[in-house]
């Protein structure tokens, strides 16, 4: 990446022009860094990042309700509002989807251009460090476990990977009552998932001699857990969190691993009736959701490292190595 100048975008009517404060770094910044998502979804030049607080420095002329030094987040897909899926509250599956730090440039620069409805106001007293994370590390989360994965209180949960998305997954999962079991290779991102409330912690090292499945086993007595939250959603990770399902479970894939498909037991599906579900996003709805959540305190974005906007190849860098727990972002 190069840091350069670039015009102030221009508003229109019904658009808000933010002031990014912060904005934090996803693994799939590191997958567009690549050029593992390559056109027609992001074009060079490009200007990544979709987790994105600011304040508010101009509205168009038709916004109401939003006004000029506000605090909010922005809501990352901009939707059609008028297809199947976003008239069925289904926005993250809009076939006519942009998506700000995808399609359209995102917050890793000192302004952004947003249309008015994806602006989410938040109390201007939280942290603007801890609120970026919202949209994609805390919303994702908040939905693969409550909308899609159903959780309940007193099911065991298995929560695949606590880095960004896996250690807001822990909470959530918490918050819904569940005991939570929680698998990494790192042991700094285990003990980080015991801080916010982890029941049990499973290495995932091929040094240990017990598998990550005897272990789950051995902690629900046999039975398997009632879902699976993929974070990681590799062939290495789904090989052992797939059969460590209950029987009736639901395994709820929220990472990828473009082109890498994972062959599927037939038969086990069949004799278990076993559910496979994919996780995009969140709606805007669940967003807001998810801030009144964090306002009151009961769930906590998790920012291990923040990094100077002009440092954000070393902050890319940094994730890669996975020398970090939680989530990074970048401030201004
Ligand atoms: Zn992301
Ligand atoms: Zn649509």
């Amino acid at each position: 990446m190069e840091l350069v100048d670039v015009e102030t975008p221009q508003i229109n009517d019904d658009e808000v022009l933010v002031q990014v404060k912060s904005c934090g770094i996803c693994q799939t910044d590191l997958k567009i860094f690549k050029g593992e998502i390559p056109p027609p979804i992001v074009v060079l030049p490009h200007i990544p990042g979709h987790e994105i607080a600011g304040i508010v420095k101009a509205v168009g002329k038709k916004v109401q309700g939003i006004a000029v030094g506000e605090a909010g987040i922005v809501y990352i897909y901009i939707a059609c509002h008028a297809c199947d899926w976003c008239m069925s509250g289904r926005e993250n599956l809009c076939p006519n989807l942009r998506r700000v730090g995808f399609e359209l440039p995102g917050g890793y620069a000192q302004y952004v251009r947003i249309p008015s409805y994806a602006f989410c106001p938040f109390d201007p007293r939280l942290s603007f460090n801890e609120m970026a994370v919202l949209p994609d590390a805390v919303a994702t989360a908040y939905r693969a476990v409550t909308v899609l994965g159903n959780v309940r209180p007193g099911q065991n949960i298995l929560i695949v990977g606590a880095g960004g998305l896996g250690i807001h997954a822990v909470q959530i999962a918490k918050l819904c009552g569940a005991r939570v079991l929680v698998a990494d290779r790192k042991d700094k991102a285990l003990q980080l998932a015991r801080e916010f409330g982890a029941d049990f912690l499973i290495p995932v090292d091929k040094g240990i001699d017990k598998s990550p499945l005897d272990h789950i086993r051995e902690i629900t007595k046999g039975k398997g857990v009632d879902a699976v939250i993929e974070i990681v959603g590799a062939k290495e990770t789904l090989t052992w969190s797939l059969p460590s399902l209950k029987k009736g479970g639901k395994l709820i894939i929220v990472g990828y691993n473009p082109g890498q498909p994972f062959p599927l037991d037939t038969m086990a599906m069949h004799y278990n009736e076993w559910e496979i579900k994919g996780a995009r996003l969140s709606t805007k709805a669940e967003l807001l959701q998810v801030i009144r959540l964090v306002e009151q305190g009961k769930i906590k974005p998790v920012v291990s490292k923040t990094f100077p906007f002009e440092k954000a190849n070393e902050a890319l860098k940094a994730l890669s190595e996975e020398t970090t727990t939680g989530r990074l972002v970048l401030t201004f």
